[in-house]
């Protein structure tokens, strides 16, 4: 399942192979039948000519004028048999207790139901204990936070003048790397603070007058802190640069070239990204010592979720909806809208008719989407309504379906929409709403 792949230029790197199966040379969506829904013949074909079919079939019908709704062969929505047994079942080399981790990290591990190293850990924690650079090719969902956080709380540990730069490309994914990190961390004396962009810089000024170890925060809002003097960059010995793609995606490449030439080279550093983009690859060039890169197989996300379609009658869209709410086995569900002021409505609507629904999306402030997130993770809200952008680095445990009540743009926004379920160990139902023909 997993194969280990150097990418860079053979100068640069040291490659490394537990496997010897041959390197994998490109991500590729799973290829599968279709399962004779009568949508027609079409397959859920690669990853590229499904995508490309989507955005033809969208300019198509933009052009045509009228409502701008993406047409679609529904056909890739649907895949309501998938197949576990296409993947190899990863066989870890290693246990939580092989790696030298202090037994109370390994408790509170196995507490949150985590019986054995993920690929990526499994592969990339003795590295980093080797206080090797490392090049973690890993996707969200992979356990890629735990394998970067286990060894570097294991090395804080040992020496207490460790400090950690993470970075991250949004808000919600250094929090939740910061929740990862107090789980992880309970009981030692180990201090981290979070630095994000659309929040007040006061109080992140005040945190970094304190001793901390690790310093999470979004490139933007780092690079502030650290040309006002507030982050001093001397003390920083390990930098981790987390979904490093979606960084540079987001147009973070300056500032984050800024950053790591403001930090010690005589640093390890930790670049983890699902894909490796030749800007990537100039970054590790850049910035990174011999770096070992580490590839798992992506995880194509429609192994561990069923996807169906929903056929409906504009008229009677809520009401399908509210009636596939009604079942039981709905127990978290993210429903996923084209825009911010449709998403506020639907989350109302619902409300109204009994359901506890929260939303996310541009127009609430970081507060607030983090109060309707709270709800939905601690459970008091059963249905987060949400858009594309907001929902974008959100990790919620154990969401059983989503819901897209409007159509996604592009199969990109599709792939992204339905891993938020289906996450971990976990099986999860993708159900996309289609009008009836
Ligand atoms: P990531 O976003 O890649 O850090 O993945 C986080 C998700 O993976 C969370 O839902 C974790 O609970 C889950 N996870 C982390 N490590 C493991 C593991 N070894 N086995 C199963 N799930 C894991």
């Amino acid at each position: 399942m997993t194969t280990q792949t150097s990418r860079l230029p053979q100068s640069r790197r040291r490659s490394y192979s537990s496997s010897g199966t041959k390197p994998e040379q490109s991500f590729s969506r799973n290829r599968r039948p279709n399962n004779g829904t009568g949508f027609g013949s079409g397959r859920f074909g690669g990853h590229k000519r499904s995508h490309n079919n989507f955005r033809n079939n969208r300019n198509r019908a933009r052009s045509g004028g009228g409502r701008k709704q993406p047409t679609f062969d529904p056909s890739q929505f649907i895949n309501k048999n998938p197949i576990e047994t296409k993947e190899e079942v990863y066989v870890p080399k290693h246990r939580f207790t092989d790696f030298g981790l202090h037994p109370r990290i390994v408790e509170a591990v196995t507490g949150q139901g985590i019986s054995s190293p993920s690929p990526i850990q499994d592969q990339v924690i003795p590295l980093i204990n080797d206080g090797k650079d490392v090049v973690g090719l890993a996707e969200t969902g992979s356990g890629k936070t735990a394998a970067f956080l286990l060894p570097l709380i294991k090395k804080t540990l040992t020496n207490k003048n460790q400090v950690t730069l993470i970075l991250t490309p949004t808000r919600e994914l250094a929090l939740q790397a910061e929740a990862e990190f107090r789980k992880f961390s309970v009981g030692f004396k180990l201090y981290a603070t979070s630095c994000v962009g659309g929040t007040s810089i006061r109080p992140q000024i005040r945190a970094l007058k304190r001793i901390n170890h690790f310093i999470i925060g979004t490139p933007g809002r780092i690079l502030d802190l650290i040309n006002r003097g507030d982050l001093r960059t001397e003390r920083i010995n390990n930098v981790v640069l987390d979904e490093a793609d979606r960084m540079l995606d987001m147009g973070f490449i300056h500032d984050m070239r800024k950053i790591l030439e403001n930090v010690t080279k005589n640093r390890q550093t930790l670049f983890f990204s699902a894909t490796m983009t030749a800007e990537a690859e100039r970054m590790v060039n850049d910035f990174m010592r011999s770096p070992v890169t580490v590839s798992v197989k992506k995880k194509d996300v429609t192994d561990s979720i069923t996807q169906d379609v929903v056929p409906y009658e504009h008229v009677h869209k809520f009401d399908t909806l509210l009636a596939l709410l009604s079942k039981e086995e709905m127990r978290r569900v993210i429903i996923f809208g084209s825009m911010k002021h449709s998403v506020e409505k639907l989350s109302n609507e619902l409300c109204r008719s009994g359901i506890k629904a929260e939303s996310i999306h541009g127009n609430k402030s970081h507060g607030q989407r983090q109060r309707s997130l709270n709800a939905f993770k601690s459970g008091n809200a059963r249905v987060l309504v949400a858009t594309d952008v907001a929902a974008r680095g959100i990790h919620v445990d154990n969401v059983s379906h989503v819901i897209n009540y409007d159509l996604p743009n592009t199969f990109e926004d599709y792939v992204h929409r339905i891993g938020r379920t289906g996450r971990g160990v976990h099986k999860g139902q993708a159900l996309t709403f289609v009008p009836k023909r």
